[in-house]
């Protein structure tokens, strides 16, 4: 990864982390104002129910933004595009497509291919503790 592409993926997501923090200023600015009681139940809870969307849109974004700024913090320490399984170099077309990345594409296939594997194997055990009961 050459320092100018480098520099444009920090400058990137700087700006995206600007936005996350307004938005979730906004968020929060709503829910205090929406934090009024109604005298129907029905208003009620449909206030309650865009609060809780509106809660985890807050809570995703919130890890969206610890994200960034790992990522940032991995460019300014000079470990950005290295593979964190295998020290390798990460390709510059997958940081392009997903400049959070940090596992080359051979680790994060082996790792997800391990993953499913377990969670078979845990289905298959959850079946065989069923056929217990
Ligand atoms: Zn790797």
């Amino acid at each position: 990864m050459n320092k100018n592409k480098t520099s444009q993926i920090r400058n990137y997501l700087v700006q995206k982390m600007e936005a996350l923090r307004t938005s979730a200023n906004d968020t929060i600015i709503k829910l205090k104002i929406s934090d009024d009681k109604f005298a129907d139940p029905f208003d009620q809870a449909a206030v309650e129910a865009s609060k809780e969307v509106d809660l985890n849109c807050l809570d995703k974004d919130w890890h969206l933004l610890l994200d960034i700024k790992e990522t940032i913090m991995r460019i300014d320490s000079g470990l950005f595009g290295i593979c964190d399984h295998c020290g390798r170099p990460i390709s510059q077309k997958r940081l392009m497509a997903a400049p959070m990345s940090k596992l080359c594409v051979m680790c994060q296939e082996e790792i997800e291919s391990r993953h499913n594997k377990q969670k078979h194997r845990f289905q298959y055990a959850g079946r065989i503790s069923y056929s217990h009961v």
